[in-house]
This record gives structure tokens, sequence and C-alpha cells, in this order.
């Protein structure tokens, strides 16, 4: 039973031998991506052998797709383009093969020379990749392997080649630098060198030859160990070499080209080689050469259904021939050039030279029917192209236009944030202001009310001490009753010359006795004694003044005449009725008083503060005269105006006797009485 279970395994391993083998001879164990890219390079080869080996291939269900999409990419490369298209529509049943399905119609119209349809075809196919290979996450989206990179470097690659067809360089360079980004994150070297290669290209056509440089020192170390990316190189090299006009360096490449493809057996690019040559010879006006070259490469390119390089040979023989004056045969290749043309597959950009230099070599000839029809064709498709390059470079500028304003919009943006941190920065600024001011407002404030309480308090200390220096002033030292001149200030404060009040003069009777008998600290003492038995005396509200000497001024103000005369007789009952102490024991002392209610009863006739003095020191007078120790006050005045008065004033005495004044007497305390 074991047996007959493990035949059908044997067979159906020995079934799989090729696959294996296959695989063993691809070294290590590849990814089926590999596997397929490395097919597709051996396909461009060798188509059929490459197909074969696709068709042994084993993959699971899910991946059945991606074997049909190689096969197709295989197919289109040698121009089998209907079979590629019954697969291309196999294809398009399964939606998730939408991207590559658009880069294959990208291809397939490419190799028409539709370049409207390639540019269409492979921005949809680039829109769809990019979902699973966005731009800048490249590595990480192939090494998820979601990402097809090789397919959408290809369809960058038609988009890149159609820009620089049309002279966008810019565009051009972008799209390459995308491709070289997938390149390397696919680590596939033969796309990096091809994109190096590509970059270094437009980087001469940019007239950036320190970037040119970069990109070609970059290929080259990509290519180095691999002979078909080191044959893509030296073509690089060659077409740079030739376009810097250095044809000796553009032939050693073109030459090291052929022998590193001759040495690979690549058949296919040993024939490209060949046809390059040929362009060289053809262009260093070596006919022959160039001839004899391009009939060797021509078959190759025939059985790869190269159409566009076929068309190339074929045109570089005519030209060859023409120079070589064999015209019947240039004429059969300028038909057959043209045959492969309707058949698709020419840059008009490429035909636009090949017609330059077909008129050029037919004018030369002499055949200026033929080379004018070149001409007017020339122009017509010049005229087309250069259409299509002011649409490219229009659309570069509407670009750089958009992203220029872009940029504006930017800058203006950035420029009004700008504004606005200003204004935030201002107004805080103005804020911190504001509240420093505040504060030094406060602080002034607080400052002013201190300088202001000083300055107040010093005022005050200011009037205290003025208040003291005129107390001082006008205070007598010996009695502290105020002095004569405090009398004045208050006297000040009268009406002029209606001086309102009584006023008691009081002297101190035979005080020079007190000073001879018993010496002048004594008489000081008896002073004193008396001022202050007087300011006892007196009402609160009355003032004692040290008139003199020993003399004293009692103004009494709002005082009635009936309490004027209490007044006077307190005071002479104050003073004499005790004796008053010294050191030289007690001593019997008494006053005399003049005195009078102003205005002058009975008239009240208005009088001067200085006369209301004399008055009453008229009165003392009397009183002295009188036998002192009394006091002797005026109780009428007959004076009806001033001048009168001022009669009565100079002559008291006369007034006194024709009673034209009267007085009032009042005796102080007798001796004996205690
Ligand atoms: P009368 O009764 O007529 O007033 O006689 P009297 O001696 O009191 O008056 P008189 O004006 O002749 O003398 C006053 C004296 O008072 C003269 C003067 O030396 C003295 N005298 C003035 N001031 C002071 C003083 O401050 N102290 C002392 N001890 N004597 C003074
Ligand atoms: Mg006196
Ligand atoms: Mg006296």
């Amino acid at each position: 039973m074991a047996r007959t279970r493990l035949l059908p395994l044997l067979a159906a391993l020995l079934l799989q031998m090729p696959v294996l083998a296959q695989v063993l001879a691809a070294g290590p164990l590849q990814p089926l991506e590999a596997q397929l890219a490395q097919l597709e390079a051996e396909g461009s080869q060798d188509p059929d052998a490459a197909l074969a080996k696709l068709g042994e291939l084993r993959v699971a269900e899910g991946l059945q797709q991606r074997v049909i999409y190689t096969r197709a990419r295989i197919l289109l490369d040698v121009g089998r383009t209907e079979a590629a298209e019954a697969l291309i529509k196999q294809l398009a049943a399964h939606p998730e093969q939408e991207g590559r399905v658009q880069l294959l119609r990208a291809m397939q119209a490419d190799r028409r020379g539709d370049d409207e349809a390639a540019v269409a075809g492979a921005g949809k196919a680039v829109g769809q990749l990019e979902k699973t290979c966005p731009v800048g996450d490249e590595r990480a989206a192939v090494e998820r392997g979601s990402c097809d990179f090789r397919a959408q470097w290809q369809a960058l690659r038609i988009l890149q080649q159609a820009q620089r067809d049309v002279g966008a360089n810019q565009p051009a360079q972008a799209l390459a630098q995308r491709g070289l980004a997938l390149a390397q994150a696919g680590r596939d070297g033969q796309l990096v060198v091809v994109s190096s290669s590509d970059l270094a290209l437009l980087a001469q056509a940019a007239e950036q030859p320190e970037e040119m440089q970069r990109w070609l020192e970059q290929m080259m170390l990509a290519a180095e160990g691999d002979s078909m990316r080191m044959y893509t190189a030296m073509t690089t090299q060659a077409v740079v070499a030739g376009r810097g006009g250095n044809k000796q360096a553009q032939l050693q490449f073109q030459l090291r080209g052929l022998e590193i493809a001759q040495q690979a057996g690549a058949l296919r690019h040993v024939a490209r080689a060949q046809s390059n040559l040929a362009d060289y010879y053809m262009h260093r006006g070596e006919p022959a050469r160039a001839l004899e070259l391009a009939r060797k490469a021509l078959p190759v390119m025939q059985r790869f259904k190269d159409r566009d390089r076929e068309s190339v040979l074929h045109h570089n023989m005519a030209v060859a021939l023409l120079r070589l004056r064999q015209f019947d045969a240039a004429r059969r290749e300028i038909a057959l050039a043209d045959q492969l043309r309707l058949g698709g597959g020419q840059r008009p950009v490429v035909r636009a030279r090949q017609l330059r230099e077909l008129g050029e070599a037919l004018a030369e000839a002499g055949l200026a029917r033929e080379a004018i029809a070149m001409y007017h064709e020339e122009r017509a498709l010049t005229v087309k192209v250069n259409e299509r390059a002011q649409a490219a470079a229009l659309e570069a500028l509407r670009t750089k236009y958009d992203r220029t304003r872009g940029q504006r919009d930017l800058e203006l943006l950035q420029r009004d944030r700008s504004l606005k941190d200003q204004e935030l920065a201002n107004s805080r600024l103005a804020q911190q202001v504001g509240v420093a001011v505040a504060v030094l407002l406060g602080l002034l404030v607080v400052l002013g009310g201190v300088m202001v309480r000083r300055v107040q308090l010093a005022n005050k200390k200011l009037k205290a001490n003025e208040a003291l220096l005129r107390a001082q002033s006008e205070r007598d030292p010996l009695t502290e009753l105020a002095n004569r001149r405090h009398f004045l200030a208050v006297m000040e404060q009268q009406a002029a010359n209606q001086f309102d009040g009584a006023l008691l003069m009081v002297d101190i009777d035979h005080f020079k006795h007190v000073n001879d008998r018993h010496g002048h600290a004594a008489g000081d003492i008896v002073i004193c004694e008396v001022a202050r038995r007087l300011s006892h005396a007196v009402r609160q509200q009355d003032l004692v003044v040290r008139w003199g000497g020993e003399e004293f001024l009692v103004f009494a103000p709002g005082v009635a005449q009936s309490q004027l005369h209490g007044l006077a007789e307190r005071i002479l009952f104050s003073v004499g009725a005790e004796p008053i102490n010294t050191e030289d024991g007690p001593l019997n002392i008494t006053v005399s008083i003049g005195f009078a209610h102003f205005p002058l009863p009975p008239m009240r006739l208005a009088l001067h503060w200085e006369q209301a003095v004399n008055w009453a020191d008229m009165a003392l007078y009397t009183a002295k005269s009188q036998g002192r120790n009394r006091a002797m006050g005026i109780a009428t005045v007959d004076a009806q105006d001033a001048d009168t008065l001022q009669q009565i004033e100079a002559d008291f005495d006369a007034a006194c006797s024709s009673q034209r004044v009267s007085l009032q007497q009042i005796l102080g305390p007798q001796r004996g009485e205690g």
C-alpha cells in the first residue's frame, strides 16, 4: 500500500525536475519576483526559452496573474503584440491587476510610437501602483512585498522619456529620480544603472556637469561585475562623450560595449552596439563602414521585431547608400524605413533628425526635388514637435508658477503668521509695559504719598518750630508772659481803628525801691510773682502781656463794663493782698491800674488800639497820681467825634477836671486789712 502511494509522488517529483533544475541553476532559492525579473531579462535575448521556462513555473493560484503579466511583458518586448494583447485582456479581468494592465497598455502604445496613449497609460499605471508603492516609502513597501517596484519603475520611465522628448528636462529628472528610488529600494542593479544613466544624460542636457559626473559615477558603481549592466553603462558613456564632442572617447566606449555584449553572447545587445557604431561611422563620414555594421545588425533587430532600431538601421543604410551614390538601393532603404514607421514605433524628434539627415544627403547627392520633399516633411514634423515642446514648456511653466504661487501663498501665510506673532508679542509687551507702568505709578503714588507725608510732617514740624520760635520770640523770658510783639500780632487781627474790648495797664508801685533795697534778683522774683498772680486773676480768655520793666497790660476781649470793674479789683487784691516772698523775706507789693472799655462810653467812638493803650496809660497815670495801689477806670467820655476825643487825649488832666471825662476808682488792699 505504501509503495503504491509513493509512486505517484515520485512521478510528480520527476515531472517537477525541470523547474527544480532551473531553481538550482538560478543559485540560491529566489523569491518569485526575482525569478520573474530574471526570466524577463532572459526573454529580451531569447524570448522563446524564457517563455518556456515561465510555462514550467508552478506557482500558487493567487500568483498566476504575476506570471501572465511577465509573459505579456516578454512578448511585448520582442514585438509579439497580438499574443501580448490576448494576455493583457486576460489580466484586465482582475481588478487588482489594473496598474499592471495600464502599464502593459502604455508599453504597447510606446512601441507603436503613440506617445499620448503611452503617457496616458503610464500615468494611470503610476496612479494605481503608487497605492502600494508610496513615494518616499518605497523601501518599506518593497520589504513588505506589497510593491511591484519594477512595474512602477517602467511606468515612470515611459513618463520620463515622454517629458525628455519634449525637452521638459526638470519633470524628466524628477521622474527619473523617483525611478531610481524604486530601483534602489528593490536593490535591482540593472534598473539602478538605467536610472543613473537617464539622470546623467538629463543632467548633461541641463548643462549640469557636476551632477552628470555624479550620476555617471553612481552608474559605473552599480554596473560593476555584470556584463549587461556594463554594456548599458558603456553605451551611456559613449552618448555622453558624443554629445560632449569627444568623438574619440565615444568610439572607444562603443567598441567596449560591443565587446562586452559579444563576450556575454547577448545577440540583441551586439546588434544594438553595431547599430550604434553604424550611426557613429555614418556621421563620421565613413558610409561604407556604417553600411557594413548596419547590415550585420539588421537580421537580429528583425528577429526581435525591434521596429524602432530596425527603422534607424534602414535610415542609416539609406544615408550611407546616398553618400556612396547608390541611389536605387538608398531609395529601397528609405521605403523600408517608411514602412516600419507606418507600423509605428518612432519618436517624432528622432524622425525629424532622420529627415534632416536624409535631406542633407539627398541635397549633397544633387537630388534636389527629393531633398526639398524631405525638407518639407521635416519642417512639418518640427512644427509639431515644437508645438509639443511649447505645450510642455508651458505646462512646466504653469507647474512652476503654481509652485511659486503656492510658495508665495506659503510665504504670505508665514509672513501673516509672523505678523500675528509680532502683534501678539507687541500686545504682550504692551501688557508688560502697562503692568510696569502701573507698578511704577503705584510706586510713584506710594512714594509721592510718603514724600507728601514727609513734606507734611516737615511742614508741620516747621510750623511747630515756627510757632515755637514765634511763641518764643513773642514771650517774655523772665515771666513767660506774652511780650509786646505778641500783643502787636494780636492787635493786627483787630479791625483797623475799631479797637474792641477792655485794656488794663498794670504797674508795680515803687519798684525802684525793691531793686534798690533788696537787689535786682529780688526785683526779678517780684516781677515774676506779680506776673503769676496777674495770670491767675484774669479770665481764661484774657491776655496778660509784660509791657515793659515792671508794667503789665491786660487785654480782656468781650468783657462787660460791670465785669471789668471786678477784674480790676481782683488784680489789685491778688497782687497786693499777700506779700511776695523773696530771699530778702516777704515784701508788700501793690500795683496801680488804669483801665477803660472800648469803644469808650457812652458815644462809643471808634479808635485805634494804640490810642486805646494810651487811654489806659493815662488812667494809670491818674491812679499813680491819686496815691497808687488803686485802679482808675474811664467811666464816660464827653466827646461826640474823633477830633474831640483827640483834644481830650492831648490834655487828659484838664478833661478830667472839667468832667468831660468821668473816672471810676477802685482801691487796692489797705495795709493792715489782711
Ligand atoms: P512808680 O511807683 O512811680 O512806678 O515808681 P517806680 O520806682 O516803680 O518806677 P520807675 O519807673 O521809676 O522805676 C522802675 C524801675 O524798675 C527802674 C528799673 O531799674 C527797674 N526795672 C525795670 N526792669 C527791671 C527788671 O527786669 N528787673 C529788675 N530787678 N528791675 C527792673
Ligand atoms: Mg513803671
Ligand atoms: Mg512802677
